[in-house]
């Protein structure tokens, strides 16, 4: 039986001041669900976020992470630097950072790896465009985006988190049926059996694209949909905290 995990995108939101009040209504209402929670905050805030959850049952992650492990790479955040700040997960290949920042499959793989390197969960994202859908594609681009991926981790297949974001439905308020990602979720299963059917059972498969508390029960439902990676919903901590009461 595979936990529910139910990890907030922060994306590039927040302030010290309105960041102390979401962390506080997080940790405290996290003992009334019956979910893992995470929330992967901007990386200046980590520190922050560190100091506020340390000791609860809410976990903490960074957005994005190096390919590099060290060196001249201006801008950039190492994996080892989320280590010193005792994050547990890091997003990787959100499609945010394949259309605006040109990550391609390869180097998304290249990322998780290093995540894992690190000792962090990397959540890696997949999802198809409205195009894509539209030409009968998804499956397609969802198999193309983790095969590189599952080639990286290789062995440590049973260590990543994996979420399923169809491009259309994110910050869109247009989410899949539950039918809809049922579908790709299980392909995703699938495909992760076929490197290692014992990891495949294991690993969450989470939904992201318009989760919010009015649609997460019977999303959560579904039996390959394993959490949710939530973006706009987990900026309130009362919709974050709806949504794992939900699963
Ligand atoms: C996301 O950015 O990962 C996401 C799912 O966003 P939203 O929930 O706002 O669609």
């Amino acid at each position: 039986m595979r936990a529910t995990l139910i990890a907030g995108n922060w994306k590039m939101n927040g302030s010290l001041a309105s960041n102390a009040s979401l962390l506080d209504g997080v940790r405290a209402g996290a003992a009334s669900v019956n979910a893992r929670l995470a929330v992967c905050v901007p990386a200046p805030y980590l520190a922050q976020a560190r100091a506020a959850l340390a000791g609860s049952a809410v976990a903490w992650g960074a957005q994005d992470l190096s390919a590099h492990e060290a060196g001249a790479y201006t801008g950039e955040v190492s994996g080892a630097m989320l280590g010193d700040f005792a994050c547990q997960y890091v997003i990787v290949g959100h499609s945010e950072r394949r259309s605006y920042h040109g990550e391609t499959d390869a180097l998304v793989a290249q990322k998780a790896a290093r995540a894992l390197a690190c000792g962090l969960t990397p959540i890696v994202c997949v999802g198809e465009t409205l195009g894509e859908r539209e030409q009968g594609a998804t499956d397609a681009v969802v198999v193309r985006q983790l095969a590189p991926v599952l080639d990286a981790v290789a062995s440590h297949l049973g260590k990543i988190v994996i979420a399923y974001e169809p491009v259309w439905a994110i910050g869109t308020g247009k989410t899949a049926t539950p039918e809809m990602a049922q579908q790709v979720h299980e392909l995703i299963r699938r495909t992760l059996a076929q490197r290692d059917a014992g990891a495949a059972q294991a690993v969450q498969i989470l939904y992201g694209g318009s989760m919010k508390p009015d649609n997460a029960k019977e999303l959560l439902a579904m039996p390959d949909i394993d959490g949710g990676l939530i973006g706009g919903a987990s900026l309130k901590a009362a919709d974050f905290l709806a949504i794992a009461q939900a699963a």
